[in-house]
């Protein structure tokens, strides 16, 4: 009979697998993990459409933390070179004013599809049926594509701003006309991030855009643009990524095998529905066929299910704030063509995006994701073109509740209408749907912190990741929440300010 402490993890996604992962390799905590679907790596999952994999949006492997991009690494090494005695890696690159250094053993010859591969990063707007840089640098291109007088207007209505700031940002239309002028705003922003939130910009609250842009500004566009013109600009300072050869879910699917192997539970088709609580601890929690009881509860599954999951009501405020907490959900049309009208002005191939963000406002479509351009050996046959059309919606909205076969027809159309394709090129599609991808900061998030005053007080309970917090962070920052509640833990404390201290930037 094992007499080890056990650790229930609710939810087998990047921050649940982490916590896990971490468990293992660090203590003799035994890490169960129970999953409500029959899928590894939650909103970081790859799915399989007859040979073609599709993620929820591919996901950019990148972080600002050595911890995390180290250990992404030890589970999927660098690509190497494809000579047998070169095996050895290294890479030396500059991303988001980071100089990068990675360095890998490389690949197992045995193993070549188990890495990572080094991506470019190539995005860009669609707008006015034309392609602009992202992030949206002003030159030449822009000139071309806007027109004179338009520039004219975005650089008067910048100055105007720069006099005359709005003093108290209430909204994050408020931010971004700040940072960029009303005409920039209107003609880049606008649009794209109303569709993704399906709200108004004057209605979400500045501090998103603080977290999500922080980086960006037009003095950055400025600098670049006048780099441009004088030839001082460093074709190195392309930002690259890391991607698992056979997608975003290839990494997690890795984890998990290493976590089986090493001793960890991992339980699909176990939703948990009923959290048992006991003089502020949790004792156990219940799934529609079992009860697992533990001495830590890791918790990924998102806050407002949590709280009424709870058997003992939490007070009144946070049952209420709980209710109004607000998500978006996700759409995406994958689809298979011989091939797409617009191509790449400098290989007069397939246009080299990796994502395309479409500001126009006539469409629902809000971007356009090539999978060719992420790792070819996402497509069973990698002569044809494979697109994801990700839509934001909200579940049970008019996109949502199209069946899957109008669903299908609605994003041809407007990837037609759009001037990317001819009827006659598509030979298949397939839909993915996913509920609460995106925790909004809207509704009563402002009153966020009367749950997590709540929650504190359980003293077992560790709430980590992006639905888990309610915070709209990525991979990385999922895995640094949970690597930090395994430090409590480890450490024997009861205090989660440092896993709330893991801020998405
Ligand atoms: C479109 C899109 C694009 C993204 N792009 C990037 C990117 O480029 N780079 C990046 O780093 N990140 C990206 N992210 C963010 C990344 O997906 C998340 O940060 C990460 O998946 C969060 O991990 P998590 O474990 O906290 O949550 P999740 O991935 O949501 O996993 C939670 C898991 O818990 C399970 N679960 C929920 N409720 C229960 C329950 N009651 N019982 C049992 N199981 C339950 C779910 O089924 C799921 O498997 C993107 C996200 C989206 C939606």
């Amino acid at each position: 009979m094992e007499n080890k402490k056990v650790a229930i993890i609710i939810g087998a996604g990047p921050a649940g697998l982490t916590a896990a992962y971490e468990l293992l390799m660090r203590s003799d905590i035994k890490p169960i993990i129970l999953e409500r679907s029959n899928a590894i790596g939650g909103l970081a999952k790859t799915i399989d459409y007859k040979g073609y994999k599709m993620d929820i949006g591919p996901h950019r492997f990148f972080s600002k933390s050595d911890r995390v991009m180290n250990w992404w690494l030890n589970i999927l090494p660098l690509q190497g070179t494809g000579n047998k005695s070169e095996n050895a890696i290294e890479i030396t690159y500059q991303n988001n004013n980071k100089q990068i250094r990675l360095s890998g053993s490389g690949p197992n010859p045995d193993e070549v599809d188990k890495v990572m591969l080094v991506k470019d990063r190539f995005t860009r707007i669609f707008y006015l049926k034309r392609f602009f840089n992202y992030p949206v640098s002003l030159g030449m291109e822009m000139v071309r594509n806007l027109g004179m007088m338009r520039i004219i207007k975005i650089l008067w209505s910048y100055v105007k701003i720069k006099m005359a700031p709005i003093r108290d940002e209430q909204s994050l239309e408020d931010f971004m006309i700040n940072r960029f002028g009303r005409e920039l705003y209107t003609t880049f922003f606008k649009d794209y991030t109303e569709k993704v939130w399906g709200i108004a910009c004057n209605r979400i609250k500045p501090e998103w855009g603080a977290q999500r842009i922080k980086g960006l500004s037009i003095t950055k566009v400025f600098a670049y643009a006048i780099k441009k013109i004088l030839g001082l600009h460093n074709a190195d300072s392309v930002e690259h990524f890391l991607y698992p050869k056979l997608g975003t879910g290839q990494l997690w699917e890795e984890v998990a095998k290493i976590i089986m192997e090493k001793g960890g539970e991992l339980h699909f088709n176990q939703e948990v529905r009923n959290i048992k609580t006991d003089n502020n601890r949790i004792t156990s929690v219940q799934t529609q066929d079992l009860a697992f009881a533990g001495d830590y509860f890791i918790s990924t599954m998102p806050v407002k299910e949590l709280i009424h999951a709870m058997e003992s009501k939490p007070p009144k405020n946070v049952v209420e704030v709980a209710d109004g907490l607000i998500y978006r959900d996700y759409i995406s049309v994958g689809l298979l063509l011989k091939k797409l009208n617009y191509q790449s002005a400098k290989t007069k191939g397939l246009i080299q995006d990796n994502w395309i963000y479409i500001q126009e406002p006539d469409v629902k479509l809000g971007r356009i994701v090539i999978y060719n351009n992420f790792s070819l050996a996402m497509l069973a046959d990698s002569g044809k073109v494979w697109l994801g059309l990700d839509y934001f919606c909200d579940e049970g909205d008019m996109l949502w509740q199209k069946p899957d076969a109008d669903m299908k027809t609605f994003g041809i159309e407007e990837l037609i209408r759009l001037g990317f394709i001819h009827p006659t090129d598509v030979l298949d599609s397939v839909i993915i749907k996913e509920k609460k991808s995106y925790p909004a900061y809207f509704g009563t998030y402002d009153r966020f912190s009367e749950i997590r005053e709540f929650t504190d007080t359980l003293t077992n309970l560790f709430l980590i990741g992006r639905n888990g917090m309610h915070q709209y962070n990525n991979q990385d920052h999922s895995m640094l929440c949970a690597m930090a509640a395994i430090d409590a833990i480890l450490a024997g404390t009861t205090s989660k300010a440092a896993i709330w201290a893991v801020k998405a930037e």
